[in-house]
């Protein structure tokens, strides 16, 4: 999707392309295959610099600090982080701790306990499999994914890894009063996971969605709430927005929320048919999906399969 009003900058990064989307605001969007995990960005309010996640690899979270230096002449006050997913939260200690880190006070909460339980099991697990399965592999893209998961259970691993958690957290919402713009981040019922932040600059008409938005491929179900899901969608499809940065996938317009929700039914609906008719759910196919649907390819449809035939069993 293209936005004639966005420009493409130029900056070298393996992990993303980066934009500007307003006077403000900056995206950056992950190449694929590249291990970055969630799309990022940053806010130049004049008198703060605001960044919005840290991607899900060092690295990549290092050419993000570099672009905002390069591009604002500013270090980060204020990281704003929009959900506890890893992929999300590699690169919080690469900042000074005069970098305020904030988020919901839901979200500290999973960073916390789910979040903290998820880092032990991964350092602990066993990656011989996974090693393994990079000597038979001989799929490109697949070969990518493996080499990318095992730097992530690598760097994990290393004495000095942390994660900076979030110092500054909010209920429902928050604002950052700059003498350019403000910044308002606002939290929802349980969607994507309990918590969700997204940031929003009204004057700008942009929005960072977090992982409310999987652009053009199956968002991930197994952390949150479906039906919650599809009502946090319609709250958002009422604010004045032009373009969005998802959490994965390419700039957006409105209509790619939409399309979620279309797919999240869709999903809800096969899988309740399955159920009904005492078929196995999770055999539904691609070709089970609307058209527009059929395009998208991801591993998550397995996963979001099995995870809503336990849930919709049990209700
Ligand atoms: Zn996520």
């Amino acid at each position: 999707m293209t936005f004639d009003f966005v420009k493409k900058l130029d900056f070298e990064s393996d992990f993303f392309d980066l934009y500007k989307l307003s006077e403000s605001a900056y995206g950056a969007i992950g190449k694929e295959n590249s291990g970055m995990g969630g799309n990022a960005g940053f806010i130049d309010i004049g008198d703060y610099l605001i960044m919005i996640d840290t991607t899900g690899d060092v690295d990549a979270a290092k050419d993000l600090k570099k672009a905002a230096t390069q591009f604002t002449q500013k270090e980060p006050n204020f990281i704003v982080i929009t959900h506890y997913h890893m992929d999300h939260l590699m690169g919080t200690s690469l900042f000074d701790i005069s970098t305020q880190i904030m988020t919901s006070d839901r979200t500290l909460r999973n960073i916390q306990t789910v979040g903290r339980k998820r880092l032990e099991e991964f350092k602990n697990m066993d990656l011989i499999e996974i090693e393994e399965s990079l000597k038979t592999e001989k799929d490109e893209e697949k070969r990518k994914d493996i080499e990318n998961d095992l730097k992530f259970f690598k760097t994990i691993r290393s004495d000095s890894f942390l994660i900076r958690e979030p110092n500054l957290t909010f209920k429902e919402g928050c604002v950052i009063h700059g003498d350019e713009a403000s910044v308002h981040m606002r939290v929802f019922k349980k969607a994507h996971t309990d918590g969700d932040v997204i940031v929003y600059i009204p004057e700008e008409k942009i929005l960072y969605a977090g992982d409310l938005l999987f652009a053009k491929s199956d968002p991930w179900l197994g952390s949150g709430n479906p039906e919650g899901w599809i009502s946090v969608n319609d709250e958002i499809l009422k604010l004045d927005f032009k373009v969005a940065v998802p959490g994965h996938g390419d700039l957006s317009s409105k209509e790619l929320f939409s399309l979620e929700n279309k797919y999240i039914r869709e999903i809800i609906d096969l899988v309740k048919k399955r159920i009904d008719s005492g078929e196995d759910p999770t055999q539904i196919k691609r070709e089970d999906f609307s058209e527009e649907i059929q395009s998208w390819k991801s591993p998550v449809l397995e996963m979001n399969l099995k995870f809503l035939t336990e849930m919709l069993k049990k209700s």
